[in-house]
């Protein structure tokens, strides 16, 4: 053979990837929600951060509302993954909507957490991202007590009443690395310092983000799906570019430019928590025929986690006829 170059192509598909069970429940919940109490049916914010979700959906029925003040009177509304705040649960209340809550059980743990340090009358730290809605909505469980950081500056600039009484909360979607030089920084800044018992990142952020860590280095570049403002998605970009990997966030195949290929052999692919298989596959595709002709799985660890649907569905199935 002269030039074998083409059959050294390779694709190597990361494991786990892709939807994780909040996403998983938080769709399944606007769907049964359709299908039950019929269409239009009013979410606030972006059921998850992926825009073809939110597409098809849209396409179903559902209606994307920023705020509630969108939603008419009396009508159904269901709150999105990432969690609202004490303030938005009022509001609906103040104008009789039914609510249907697909909050992800990870996001209202981090919620319950706030609540309770609060109570015990600790100042809070919470490290995210300010204008995520997450960390929105867990700021609103205790919004006079809480202070958002994201950089060790903002760490060093913190003023509290009392450094001997500080608790601190993680989004459930930050790098993994990059949290843990923040808790050193705050461990540093207030050494009586407490935090939840389990770290509030994600199964879902932390396994991506192992898996990506496992394999970025046999890899010449990663491919990462998920929109541009799915926090995880982009936090797996950074975990491969920190290994030396190049890596991009596509939404889709589409969105590859064929000189990012030039003279990779090895491209890895992952999927945030947010992005639906089906947008890997056309990935996988769009290489075959650009020559990656081996296609390899990789399973850097099991994962089978499953949530179930809120009470509002269950009854609503049951009721069903
Ligand atoms: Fe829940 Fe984690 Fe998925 Fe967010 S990424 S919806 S916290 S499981």
């Amino acid at each position: 053979p002269i030039d074998n170059q083409a059959d050294t192509k390779r694709v190597l598909l990361l494991k786990p990837r892709g939807f994780c069970a909040g996403v998983v429940r938080a769709v399944d919940i606007v769907k049964i929600a359709l299908e039950t109490f019929g269409a239009p049916i009013y979410v606030r914010k972006e059921i998850v951060h992926n825009r073809y979700v939110v597409d098809d959906l849209r396409q179903k029925g559902a209606i994307f509302v920023n705020e509630l003040d969108e939603v008419p009177e009396g009508k159904r509304v269901i709150y999105s993954a990432h969690g609202v705040s004490p303030a938005v649960r009022e509001r609906a209340k103040e104008r009789g909507l039914k609510v249907v809550d697909a909050t992800c059980p990870l996001v209202t743990k981090v919620h319950i957490e706030a609540i309770k340090f609060a109570k015990q009358g600790y100042s809070l730290v919470l490290v995210g991202h300010r204008d995520h809605e997450e960390v929105e909505g867990t700021q609103g469980e205790a919004p006079d007590v809480t202070q958002v950081v994201s950089t060790p500056e903002e760490v060093e600039a913190l003023i509290v009443p009392d450094p001997n009484k500080v608790a601190y909360l993680t989004q459930t979607t930050l790098s993994l690395d990059e949290a843990a030089t923040m808790i050193d920084a705050l461990k540093k800044k207030f050494p009586n310092i407490v935090g939840p018992h389990a770290q509030d990142i994600c199964y879902a952020t932390e396994n991506r983000q192992t898996a990506v860590k496992n394999v970025a280095h046999g890899a010449d570049i990663v491919l990462v799906v998920g929109s541009r403002n799915s926090s995880n998605s982009n936090r797996l970009v950074e975990v491969s570019q920190n290994l030396g990997t190049v890596s991009y966030l596509i939404d889709k195949a589409e969105d590859i430019k064929p000189e990012w290929l030039d003279s990779k052999n090895t491209v890895a692919i992952t999927a945030g928590a947010s992005a639906p298989e089906v947008l890997v596959q056309e990935v996988v595709e769009y290489l075959q025929n650009k020559g990656y002709n081996s296609v390899e799985e990789v399973e850097v660890m099991p994962e089978n986690v499953r949530f179930g649907l809120p009470p509002e569905i269950v009854q609503a199935i049951a009721a069903a006829p």
